[in-house]
């Protein structure tokens, strides 16, 4: 197939490749992890602490109840079934790049 002659350009246009279109506002997001996010909270279990993203959990996503830095596993489980909370931990991560729905944590964690 016979390249367009403005793809071309780009292609070759190491400038224009090397700088990426960004709007303002999601700078932001995207130079933040999931552990800077305020809905990236421990939960304490009975045995063992998580961490895990709360953000599809509805109560916490609405801000009726705004998340803290720790909750307890008991309280988690009142609106979610164990098998969501699983799924939850296991698909969150510290180290994950910044979603949509970041909201800068402001306060200090403890380890
Ligand atoms: S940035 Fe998004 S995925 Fe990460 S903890 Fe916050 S709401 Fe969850």
């Amino acid at each position: 197939m016979k390249e367009k002659k403005i793809d071309k350009y780009y292609k070759n246009n190491f400038l224009y490749r090397s700088h990426t279109m960004m709007l303002p506002e999601m700078h932001e997001k995207t130079i933040h992890l999931c552990q800077d996010c305020s809905f990236f909270v421990k939960i304490i279990g009975k045995q063992e602490n998580k961490s895990a993203c709360i953000k599809p959990i509805p109560i916490y996503k609405n801000k009726a109840k705004g998340p803290r830095p720790e909750i307890d596993i008991y309280e988690i489980l009142k609106h979610i079934s164990s098998k969501e909370l699983m799924h939850l931990v296991e698909t969150s991560s510290a180290h994950k790049t910044a979603c949509s729905e970041f909201v800068k944590y402001s306060g200090v964690r403890s380890q």
